[in-house]
């Protein structure tokens, strides 16, 4: 038995009912065999084994007083995954289906798409099952301030700088911002995706779905193509699914396609991103109402998931994990749809990702194609530590290149160890021999 097989039979047993965690390790681990044979010295300092188990894990009880006054009770977590080349790093998730398995997923695969970023960043990841969808602001403000009251001792600007992620967005953050700011009496970068007039940085809210446009339009360049004329399906309606949509337009593509948690939509002359704004972030309503409000085109909506039944060049699945399964990736593919690029974390299962990669997709794994946004958080703690902001115009740029260089990195990473156009291993080689390399300099910690 290989050392990555016998680490994932180790993880296993020891974590039997961590799905999603036991998912990402194997796919992370099995992709790692060329670069653990070129370099015995990481098995002999027992780094697959440090690697999977996290330098640190805080559970914790949340209470907070509804509008009814009635006590709720939610879980909070934070994961601090790894800290070899910077203080942890990692978004938190607000959702009802959040437990230590999803979270211990989303931090194991951000230490090595932190890694990707170039920048000096960790993994982490945090988040509650609490349920943002329906609550009132100040049910949402009660919850934050709960959850910050215990986070604030285990966070720092230098030492783990939480973020948005599913549920948390630039409100979350303002309400746990401010008190952390009110506990500690201090005005710090303690968190990234702040308000722009408190430390935000300026083209954050945007990153993660520009980045993933970034990165297809950088591979789209290699091959002597480009983005305009090209049908992209996109499924979710959040932060990634919206700013992918926007850019996608800018650069000429027709996005058919976006979805949530109730339902989708086909837009067949191309979606109105305005509109999806309006109706999901400022109203926080359900995509139902969009083609009420379509002036002058006919648009689809189907209860359920869907999207990939329609036909398209380019496929970016930006909701949630395990949401692209292996018929959608066989429709795909005989649909004639050549580049799938990941928006969300592990949105593809893993027998999609084979059938995808054996019938010749470009396949673009999330830890590099999704990167944009902690990159940009990245970007964010720069301009706080040296208390200045950057315009939207040199951040941007700074991504663009940020994505141009992790297209590189993964590319030249598979081709070194002889699997060209593997995406997947060249993205978890890259990000892991980085990291790899802190560890075995710093010793056994
Ligand atoms: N939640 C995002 C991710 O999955 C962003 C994290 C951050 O900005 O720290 O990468």
């Amino acid at each position: 038995m290989s050392y990555a097989q016998k680490i994932i039979e180790q993880v296993k047993a020891k974590d039997p009912n961590q799905p999603e965690f036991i998912q990402a390790v194997t796919e992370v681990l099995e992709s790692l065999e060329p670069s653990l044979k070129a370099h015995p010295e990481y098995e002999k300092a027992g780094l697959l084994e440090r690697i999977v188990e996290p330098e640190r894990t805080v559970m914790f009880r949340v209470p907070w007083v509804d509008d009814n006054g009635k006590v709720q009770v939610n879980r909070g977590f934070r994961v601090q995954f790894n800290s070899a080349i910077g203080p942890y790093k990692g978004g938190l998730r607000l959702h009802p289906s959040v437990n230590l398995s999803i979270i211990k997923f989303l931090g194991f695969e951000q230490i090595f798409k932190n890694a990707l970023t170039t920048l000096p960043m960790g993994g982490g990841k945090g988040g509650s099952d609490f349920d943002p969808k329906g609550k009132s602001d100040g049910e949402v403000m009660r919850f934050c301030q709960s959850f910050m009251t215990e986070l604030y001792r285990h966070i720092g600007p230098d030492t783990d700088v939480p973020a948005g992620d599913i549920g948390t967005g630039a409100r979350e953050i303002g309400y746990m911002f401010g008190q952390y700011k009110r506990i500690t009496d201090t005005f710090a970068g303690i968190l990234t995706g702040k308000g722009l007039s408190f430390g935000g940085s300026l083209a954050r809210t945007e990153a993660t779905g520009y980045g993933l446009i970034y990165i297809v339009e950088e591979h789209l360049r290699c091959i002597d193509e480009g983005l305009e004329g090209k049908t992209i399906d996109i499924s979710g309606a959040g932060n990634v699914a919206i700013y992918a949509a926007q850019k996608a337009g800018q650069m000429g593509a027709k996005v058919l396609t976006m979805s949530d948690s109730t339902g989708w939509i086909y837009d067949p002359a191309g979606v109105d991103v305005e509109l999806v704004k309006q109706i999901k972030e400022v109203e926080r309503g359900r995509l139902s109402v969009y083609p009420e409000r379509r002036k002058g085109v006919n648009v689809e909506y189907h209860e359920g998931a869907g999207v990939w039944k329609i036909p398209c060049d380019i496929a970016l699945p930006c909701a949630t994990q395990n949401e692209l399964h292996l018929e959608d990736a066989k429709t795909l593919v005989a649909n004639g749809c050549s580049i799938v690029a990941e928006g969300a974390n592990m949105p593809t299962t893993v027998d999609a990702t084979q059938y995808l990669q054996k019938n010749k997709i470009v396949f673009l794994p999330g830890k590099a194609a999704n990167a944009g946004g902690v990159a940009t958080s990245g970007l964010e703690m720069s301009q706080n530590s040296e208390r200045l902001s950057w315009t939207f115009d040199e951040v941007d740029a700074k991504l663009k290149n940020i994505m141009v260089t992790i297209y590189h990195d993964t590319r030249d990473a598979a081709r070194q160890y002889n699997h060209a156009g593997n995406f997947v291993l060249g993205a978890n080689i890259a990000g892991f021999e980085k990291v790899a390399s802190a560890m075995l300099a710093q010793g056994v910690c």
